[in-house]
């Protein structure tokens, strides 16, 4: 359904000339972009003066019949901020769910989003919404409810038809427009969006965003149990608690002889052997008296230290040598000397392992060691992967045709997937054509709870990723721009498909910034609880040279060496490091975390210390 938008700016500052507006003209494009068969009848700036704005209201209302106006500016609490005022003066009928929804939404961006006061209603056949005044929250805050508004005009006009079917969508008895063409429509490139409506936001806003989604949307993955020698890799679901102690029973650490620590040295009757593997002796050791044990073998009673071999010497044995009568003890033990207490390594009822952990051989060895057999581990999420290009052949059919190139991305992500123990599925290459996205990723999300695209997420005429996704499947685009290079315009997107939330990340075409906004996004989403963590595993490096800074915070592919005094160099490679060329990331040890420049700080000197994250396993390092 086409919808007619107004759209009106409320400042003082704006309106006089004063300061530009860049609020009205980002929510047109944005507007434009999850409604694109929509008309903006009108396109305002006002001050805030409470009877200026109700009589545009009523105008654009009552006269101009907008289905949408939404307002931007006025909400806060300056002495001049009168927008919500004059907004329900005019309303008549409130939708304090609307701006609830948002508030909450915000509020996980910033806690100033409690100081919104905005309104949002019915008058007669309009829908008035208002947003905040800045560019980045009324973009941020109408993103949140955009996809939605589209059921609240039907549902104000009584378009009946339009009603039932939203609803069964929603309930999951129709299959929404699975089978019918995309919304979206090439075309009028000249009209198209010359800047990305999307706010820009760091990596770490990205991080937290994905975390946020993943606790709001309840992605929480079902909970299986494995067989402990099954659980390498997998996230554990509940915290593992110890059933026996470690060690069960007081263990001599030492092959020597039990001894009381009190007798001190001297020579000693050998009454007894215990081996590893024995029952602890029946009997208590007296005075004067040892037992010959061997490492891990149970303490006797009344035995309170244990003294090495190499302590020792040999005073009597039998004649046939095969028992010690009497052995000199050559030093003055302590208590406890070379033995391990019962629980001494892990007590009994004890966390050992918690929920979140992602099980190595460690752990295995640990729980095994506590007698656990099983753990409940998270389900892994399905991951489906697209790629997307006019241009992308398949591997494996036939020979390169002109004008194509062979599809990488599918292969380095299924590989990269299950090299950190995800399964991938190949979900097919769609053209640069709505509707075969459409299908594609409806095809898609019908399989798997998580979806990969890359390619078609830029600025260009047939990057229709994103618009695909808001348009035919009612997309929440969490982020639509990240502050870094590689990787500028990663998309993290949430939908209700077929009453499932899914969520999808599209990642740009470029190998090389489809793999680094993998490893930064994809890979610790689906690890869970440890989004945040993952950024930490950093590790720090010296610049072997100076080092241009760029304008945004760049993700250099470096190769690891160390200097004479065995510290950790970052050694650039001599290739560029276009992000297409794979070839810098097939060869790099780690991805060093460069800040953007800044009016102080355009370069790094030979010698910085720069984090960076590595790009292969822990073990590698240790050869540093
Ligand atoms: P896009 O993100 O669609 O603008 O693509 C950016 C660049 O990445 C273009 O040069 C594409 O040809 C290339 N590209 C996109 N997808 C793939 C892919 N699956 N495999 C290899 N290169 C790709
Ligand atoms: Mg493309």
């Amino acid at each position: 359904m086409a919808f007619t938008f107004g759209i009106l700016t409320i400042s003082d500052s704006c309106s006089s000339g004063e300061k530009e507006d860049h609020s009205g003209p980002a929510l047109c494009a944005l507007v434009k972009e999850f409604y694109p068969q929509s008309k903006i009848l009108l396109l305002d700036c006002i001050p805030d003066d409470y009877e200026a704005i109700k009589a545009k209201l009523i105008e654009w209302c009552d006269v101009k019949k907008c289905n949408v106006v939404l307002t931007t500016g006025g909400t806060g609490f300056a002495p001049r901020d009168v927008t919500p005022e004059a907004t329900r003066d005019v309303l008549d009928k409130l939708a304090p769910a609307v701006t609830q929804h948002i508030n909450h939404m915000s509020m996980q961006v910033t806690p100033m989003a409690m100081l919104s006061r905005a309104v949002c209603g019915v008058r007669k056949q309009t829908l008035i919404l208002n947003l905040p005044g800045s560019k980045k929250a009324s973009v941020e805050c109408f993103g949140f409810v955009g996809k939605t508004l589209k059921h609240a005009v039907e549902l104000m006009l009584d378009r009946k038809a339009e009603v039932v079917k939203a609803h069964q969508i929603v309930q999951g008895t129709i299959v929404g427009d699975d089978t019918e063409k995309s919304k979206v429509k090439l075309g009028c490139v000249a009209l198209r969006n010359r800047k990305s409506p999307y706010p820009m936001v760091s990596v770490e806003e990205a991080q937290e965003i994905m975390s946020d989604c993943d606790n709001m949307y309840r992605f929480e993955p079902e909970q299986c149990i494995v067989k402990i020698e099954d659980s390498l890799g997998r996230t554990l679901a509940t915290t593992v608690r110890s059933n026996v102690p470690l060690p069960p029973f007081p263990a001599s650490t030492k092959d020597g002889y039990a001894v009381i620590a009190a007798d001190g040295p001297g020579i000693r009757k050998v009454v007894e052997v215990i081996a590893a593997g024995d029952l602890p002796a029946q009997f208590t050791l007296k005075s004067g008296e040892i037992i010959r044990i061997s490492t891990g073998a149970p303490l006797p009673n009344g035995a309170d230290a244990v003294v090495q071999v190499e302590d020792t010497e040999l005073v009597k044995a039998s004649d046939d040598n095969m028992k010690e009568l009497e052995v000199k003890i050559n030093v003055s033990p302590s208590v406890g000397l070379d033995i391990r207490p019962i629980g001494s390594d892990i007590p009994v009822d004890e966390d050992i392992l918690h929920q979140g952990t992602i099980i190595t051989p460690a752990h295995i060895g640990i729980m095994a060691a506590v007698g656990i057999t099983e753990i409940d581990v998270y389900v892994r999420r399905s991951v489906g992967i697209i790629s997307s290009g006019n241009e992308l052949q398949r591997l494996g059919c036939g020979q390169l045709q002109s004008g194509k190139i062979f599809d990488s991305n599918k292969l380095t992500l299924l590989s990269l997937l299950e090299q950190h123990n995800f399964k991938g599925y190949d979900c097919g290459i769609a053209r640069d054509d709505p509707d075969d996205i459409k299908q594609k990723i409806s095809a898609a999300l019908a399989k798997h709870d998580t979806l990969i695209t890359t390619g078609g997420v830029s600025m260009g005429e047939f990057d229709l990723i994103k618009q695909v996704l808001v348009q035919d499947f009612n997309a929440s685009i969490h982020f639509g721009r990240v502050d870094m290079k590689p990787g500028k315009p990663t998309t993290f997107a949430t939908c209700e498909f077929k009453g499932k939330w899914k969520c999808v990340f599209a990642l740009p075409g470029n190998p090389v910034s489809a793999s680094v906004t993998f490893l930064l996004f994809v890979l610790p989403f689906l690890r869970r609880y440890n989004v945040l963590q993952e950024g930490r595993q950093m590790i720090d490096l010296i610049l072997d040279k100076d080092v241009n800074l760029d304008v945004r915070p760049e993700y250099m592919r470096v190769k690891i060496s160390s200097d004479k005094n065995g510290r950790k160099l970052a050694q650039f490679a001599t290739a560029n490091q276009i992000s297409s060329r794979l070839n810098s990331l097939a060869e790099a040890d780690a991805l060093l975390v460069l800040p953007s420049k800044s009016a102080v700080c355009s370069k790094l000197l030979k010698g910085a210390i720069v984090k960076a994250i590595p790009l292969r396993n822990r073990e590698f390092y240790v050869k540093y």
